[in-house]
């Protein structure tokens, strides 16, 4: 046994040499082999977004109405595109973000392929005590948005208006929407036909409402509407407790994020709210440093547009300014109901920086 021993050791140099040699050659081409299989998974995963596919009722609505219950909603893997490699559709795309679209996910994940927000900056939260303060306006638009957009003229004032087409929505809105944009204003998506039980029966039916308000704005405004939303009833309402979460995570993974309020005029509270209640109620939210009021701008609210001048001069004169939302104020921010499904959806969303606030709150390190 020993002279086998030895002589095999005798050549231990050469031998060790080549099989080392062998070993470094190997694990070479098994790595390389590697690569390339996960290159192809994973590009097989990938779905680019391209601007194409098109696609394509409305009645009453029931509007939202106070603050939603507290702790809730109010109330993907991304890869540049390298350049040097291959086909036509990718020569174009270098520094485009994709979107992975799960294979075994659900199919919604492959409609409307130009629904996607790509360009979202970081966003930022509101110091304490920061006087800038968002009216938003939903439900319109309607006959009482022209009277509207002359006061906030006349005090220079902007607003974000969450739109929809309602059943009594008439072909003048459409102007009026391009008005609001010209003005300053920010124009999104409410729903288009914000009848709740059809809007939130599915993911589905949800994005198909909202596709089709998106595409409308983008029409009569020429431009893309914002990039967030309002649900109608707010984020946490009575017909979409089985799809809420679901739809944030899809429209999360599309790069949308949405604002509810934490200020609220009361306006949809009950029947017939007087304008000094929606006074008192809007003036005392700013007051409290609420960031983003909710009120309503759809025939029936003529209250409300009966305090907007009263609210707009006496809120300036205490040194308050309006301004339009712009998607950059973070969502999950405390001022807003935040909840978790938006906030685990956005931060594993590529597409959606949120502030260092959250970041740090949710113990992960901000990226520089
Ligand atoms: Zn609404």
């Amino acid at each position: 046994m020993k002279p086998k021993r030895y002589r095999y050791t005798y050549h231990s140099n050469r031998r060790a040499r080549q099989r080392r040699h062998f070993l470094i050659v190997s694990i070479g081409i098994v790595s390389v082999a590697a690569i390339v299989s996960a290159a192809i998974f994973i590009g097989g995963k990938l779905v680019p977004i391209s601007q194409s596919e098109k696609e394509p009722d409305p009645t009453p609505s029931t509007s939202e109405s106070g603050p939603p219950p507290a702790g809730t909603g109010d109330q993907s893997e991304s890869s540049e595109t390298e350049s040097g490699t291959s086909s036509e559709e990718e020569s174009s795309t270098s520094s485009e973000i994709q979107v992975s679209v799960d294979p075994n996910g659900p199919d919604y994940q492959k409609k409307y392929p130009d629904l996607y927000v790509t360009d979202r900056p970081k966003m930022h939260v509101l110091e304490n005590g920061d006087k800038t303060v968002y009216l938003t306006f939903d439900d319109g638009p309607s006959d009482l948005t022209e009277p509207l957009l002359d006061i906030l003229k006349k005090y220079d004032a902007k607003v974000t208006f969450f739109n929809c087409c309602q059943s009594d929505y008439q072909d003048k809105y459409s102007s009026l929407m391009k008005r609001c944009v010209e003005e300053g204003h920010t124009v999104a998506v409410h729903t288009y036909s914000h009848v709740m039980k059809d809007v939130y029966a599915s993911v589905d039916a949800y994005l198909d409402d909202f596709y089709k308000m998106y595409k409308h704005i983008e029409e009569v405004t020429g431009q893309k509407p914002a990039n967030f939303f309002r649900f109608p009833g707010g984020s946490m309402n009575g017909y979409n407790a089985q799809v809420r979460d679901d739809i944030i995570k899809e429209m999360t993974r599309r790069g949308f994020i949405y604002y509810d309020w934490d200020g609220d005029s009361g306006d949809a509270s009950g029947g017939n709210v007087s304008g000094a209640t929606i006074y008192a109620n809007t003036m005392d939210a700013i007051r409290r440093d609420c960031d983003i009021i909710l009120m309503h701008n759809v025939f029936g609210k003529e209250n409300t547009l009966s305090q907007v001048e009263n609210i707009l001069r006496d809120a300036q004169a205490e040194g308050y300014t309006f301004e339009a939302l712009d998607g950059t104020l973070d969502p999950t921010h405390g001022y807003l109901m935040t909840n978790k499904e938006f906030i685990s959806a956005a931060l594993d969303s590529p597409l959606i920086q949120l502030s260092d606030w959250r970041m740090e709150k949710e113990g992960k390190k901000t990226t520089p």
